[in-house]
């Protein structure tokens, strides 16, 4: 487990892989953990050495709060745009795109096969915290900046006195930005990002995969980071271009690898991130080829 000062950095399965990712310790009296997607066991380790009293999550998503249920006993913190709509299966089907994309059967279907750790998870919301405002634990100061695009609730734990900053889902990786549930966008995405690489910090911890990044590093990664927003503009407005309908262009893999669109949520996701390019590119197209009762 790596130290900064008083951070415990605790790593996910798989190098803090989606579905998994990295939490983050605040050995204080306060006992603060930072989202539970790490490891079972070393987080549970942690408990054991030093006690996780209050998990303090950035967002909703289940790599980041999967493991909220094994401390049963902690208070549980979620952002206050969130707070609300996260508690509920229905609530977040409808922030994953489920609803919008499948409609009521789509989220039956996507409810039955949910894990049960992950529905325990939903409700356990003791109180939300505020943005940009200074909280104190233990002697450790941390605000929680408002930095809206992958979800719009998303918050990045950022202190001022260590120079570390939390950048959770601005994860830096070859996938590039995620932004694909209804509540996600692409301007607020691009946006935080830039907010997030002037901020005076020396360290910037990931949630997932390469991790822990100077400031000269984070700034230039996140310059190609956010060039995949481009480049997924520029290959959408080519299909168009070729005459692609909705349906076929959900098909060819822009965010997802093709082989792994038979996954029914990440064709959703597939879905609902091109509409949004398809927005922002001010372009519509047929829903399928289907024209006049005929196929094409
Ligand atoms: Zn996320």
């Amino acid at each position: 487990m790596n130290r900064i000062g008083p951070l415990l950095i605790v790593e996910g399965a798989n190098n803090s892989k989606v579905p998994y990712s990295r939490s983050l310790y605040i050995d204080c009296k306060d006992k603060v953990l930072i989202d539970s997607g790490g490891d079972p066991d070393a987080l549970l380790e942690v408990n054991r050495q030093y006690g996780v009293e209050l998990i303090v999550n950035t967002h909703y998503h289940p790599d980041h709060t999967r493991h909220n249920h094994l401390f049963r006993d902690a208070a549980k913190w979620i952002n206050q745009i969130e707070f609300e709509k996260a508690q509920t299966i229905e609530g977040i089907a409808r922030l994953n795109g489920v609803y919008q994309e499948w409609g009521p059967e789509g989220v039956e279907m996507w409810r039955k096969n949910l894990p049960q750790d992950w529905v325990e998870n939903l409700g356990g919301y003791s109180k939300s915290y505020e943005y940009e405002k200074e909280y104190s634990f233990g002697g450790v100061k941390v605000s929680f900046l408002h930095t809206p695009g992958h979800t719009s609730g998303l918050s990045c734990p950022y202190f001022p006195e260590l120079g570390v900053v939390y950048v959770g889902d601005y994860d830096m990786t070859s996938f590039g930005p995620w932004y694909n549930g209804t509540d996600g966008s692409i301007d607020d995405f691009i946006e935080s990002g830039n907010r997030l690489i002037s901020l005076d910090a020396d360290t910037f911890i990931t949630g997932h995969q390469k991790g822990v990044f100077s400031k000269l590093d984070f700034q230039q990664a996140m310059e190609s980071f956010l060039a995949i927003i481009q480049e997924r503009d520029e290959t959408i407005e080519q299909y168009v271009r070729e005459g692609l309908t909705f349906e076929e262009l959900t098909n060819v893999g822009i965010f997802y690898p093709k082989q792994t669109l038979d996954v029914p949520l990440l064709k959703t996701w597939e879905r609902s991130g091109i509409r949004k390019h398809l927005y922002r590119l001010g372009l519509t197209i047929p829903e399928s080829s289907t024209v006049f009762g005929m196929a094409k």
